[in-house]
């Protein structure tokens, strides 16, 4: 099992990594916010455990919002000095598990990590929904909804639209969707992909001001909510 721990405190952070890592639990740490964001998107963790004042600019809060907002579910313990049911409550809001107060007992914090991995496990066992900002696809159900509104899509935007889920925030070639989602070689010279895009961004835009599937460098798409 491997964590992610984001704490600015280099002896908290070492005390708890050590502690961790002598109950076989891998620690990735990062002393500040915006470090802890990168690394929740290059690895896999079972838990994310966070203090909430961080130095950067980027709070616990911040982290937690950022992550799920990209769609990792992640479950995230937040770890603070400030022990007032507001800050509670803005981090549960923030989409916070759940919430140690400083100081706690290292068995408290352990006894946490081993209930909320198991939680995220049984979860992805019977993972069937898909999301991205107010996008959530139902892969049991095969429904879409947007800002919890109903889009209608054929199987085949279906599949277009989990592609995109599945590789948010990255420029994928029409070559690649062609060859994933089609199954077909490129060379085919088929302009099939553009029209099922533009099919797509239609139903998934109509009646919303952001725009979430951007064309890049004209031969490919990204989904995103920037521009
Ligand atoms: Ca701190």
């Amino acid at each position: 099992m491997k964590v992610l721990l984001i704490e600015d405190e280099p002896k908290m952070v070492q005390t708890l990594k050590k502690g961790l890592e002598e109950h076989q639990i891998e620690v990735d740490f990062a002393l500040d916010g915006i470090t802890g964001l990168m690394l929740s998107d290059q690895s896999e963790y079972a838990v994310i455990i966070s203090d909430i004042i961080l130095p950067g600019g980027v709070t616990g809060l911040d982290v937690i919002r950022q992550i799920r907002y990209k769609g990792n579910q992640t479950p995230v313990i937040l770890l603070t000095a400030l022990g007032l049911t507001d800050d509670k409550i803005a981090g549960f809001d923030a989409g916070a598990d759940d919430y140690l107060t400083k100081p706690f007992e290292f068995r408290e914090l352990l006894v946490r990590i081993k209930a909320l991995s198991r939680r995220k496990n049984g979860n992805f066992a019977n993972q069937s929904i898909l999301r991205y900002a107010d996008i959530e696809l139902n892969l049991d159900a095969k429904t879409c909804t947007r800002s919890g509104l109903n889009i209608l899509l054929t199987p085949r935007e279906f599949a277009l639209l989990e592609y995109f889920l599945r590789n948010s925030n990255r420029v994928i070639s029409k070559s690649e969707i062609s060859e994933k989602v089609w199954n077909l070689d490129f060379d085919t010279g088929t302009n099939v992909v553009e029209v099922y895009v533009n099919f797509l961004r239609k139903k998934l835009e109509k009646g919303f001001n952001q725009k979430v599937i951007h064309t890049q460098f004209k031969n490919g798409y990204i989904l995103r909510t920037e521009e």
